[in-house]
């Protein structure tokens, strides 16, 4: 399963936020929720459209689809030479898609700050930093162990050395990997080298109920900070996002975003951002027992789409039935779609779209 994990300094709020994002299952009881260990959660990714399509199907059950979340705790200055977690940690991390940095935006005299005053660019910076000893460290390593074969002057040993050698030096100048650009081949290789720092990062601003709206001081000083980084931003405020989820009834809910100004809850923008930054997308089946939506990359083929479901039915897949859901929800039945001869048998090239609508034929 697609992993995301939580990262940041003590106290910033990364925990209070992984109680909220396991939480979703508050907006729509009838999504599964499931914890594995208690730093690690699934959490359902919101989608308005499984309302629409139950609406439409009427199904015995509608599943949507899900994310896993870790919360990665003990970071601190001197991670990455063993301080506080440190070493557990950064296993925990490497093993994660995709990474989500939570900065402290508020002011709150009663929460104490590690380093007494609340600065998210120093913060950012303290991380930063152990993540990039660590890189370096794995990439040393690596360099050691390839310069013992680079002598039979191997094209692809070659290559990889040199590729290694650019990373470190990048690394030493104190910036993450994430800031390089790779072509597609260089890509596989960085892959290969498991890094943390090349990783995609979203920055969660953390900031006080006042700001969800308009962000703070803090949270221009951040986006100026990682302007020439590959990143998103997001703000959110993780204490009345705990209040939200507290909250018994969906009415009660709604009323206190109506009154913060919100059109949904936070956690689930910051769901979404996280699916999109894993270059995600979904795509959905849609029958009398279960309405469902499923994840692949963007870019999948149908026979890939249809592995997700079961490896079987990529193995012996012989084609696809696909609807758009825009095509079926404004025509309003499968017959119509048919009719307006939008209803499309699609082979094994056929890359999917966001929001198809798929049903496949296969061999067992
Ligand atoms: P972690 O150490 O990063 O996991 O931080 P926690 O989520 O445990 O939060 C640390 C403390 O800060 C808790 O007492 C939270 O209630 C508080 N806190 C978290 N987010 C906010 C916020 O947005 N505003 C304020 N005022 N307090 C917060």
């Amino acid at each position: 399963a697609l992993k995301c994990g939580i990262v940041g300094l003590p106290n910033v709020g990364k925990s209070t936020l992984f109680n909220c994002l396991s939480n979703a299952k508050a907006q729509s009881a009838n999504f599964p929720f499931c914890t594995i260990e208690p730093n690690v959660g699934t959490i359902s990714v919101p989608d308005p459209r499984l309302e629409k399509l139950e609406s439409m199907v009427n199904p015995e059950r509608v599943v949507p689809t899900t994310m896993e979340i870790v919360d990665i705790a003990g970071l601190v200055k001197g991670a990455s030479k063993g301080e506080g977690l440190g070493n557990q940690f950064l296993a925990n991390i490497r093993e994660t898609d995709a990474i989500l940095h939570v900065l402290r935006c508020f002011e709150d005299g009663n929460i104490i700050h590690v380093d007494g005053r609340v600065d998210p660019v120093s913060d950012k910076e303290i991380i930063d930093i152990e993540l990039q000893l660590k890189d370096l460290e794995s990439i040393e390593k690596r360099i050691q162990s390839l310069a013992r074969n680079l002598k039979s002057g191997d094209k692809e040993i070659i290559k990889e050395n040199d590729l290694a050698v650019a990373i470190k030096a990048v690394l030493e100048q104190g910036k993450s990997v994430r800031s390089m650009s790779f072509d597609e081949k260089e890509l596989e290789i960085v892959q290969k080298f498991q890094l943390i720092t090349s990783k995609p990062v979203m920055y969660v601003c953390n900031v006080e109920e006042s700001a969800v709206k308009t962000g703070n001081a803090h949270v221009e000083a951040v986006r100026e900070a990682v302007k020439d980084e590959n990143a998103q931003i997001l703000i959110v405020g993780a204490k009345i996002e705990a209040d939200i989820t507290e909250l018994e009834t969906y009415e009660e809910r709604q009323m206190f975003l109506e009154e913060l100004g919100l059109e949904e809850p936070g956690v689930n923008r910051l769901i979404r951002t996280a699916y999109s930054l894993l270059n995600l997308q979904t795509y959905f089946t849609a029958g009398v027992k279960e309405v469902r939506a499923w994840t692949v990359h963007v870019g999948a083929t149908a026979p890939q789409a249809a592995g997700v479901i079961h490896t079987d039915f990529e193995k012996g897949f012989i084609r696809a039935e696909v609807m758009k859901y825009n095509d079926y929800t404004t025509l309003g039945s499968e017959a119509a779609v048919k009719e307006a001869g939008k209803f499309k048998v699609e082979g094994k090239e056929y890359i999917v779209q966001d929001g198809d609508i798929m049903h496949f034929r296969f061999n067992v």
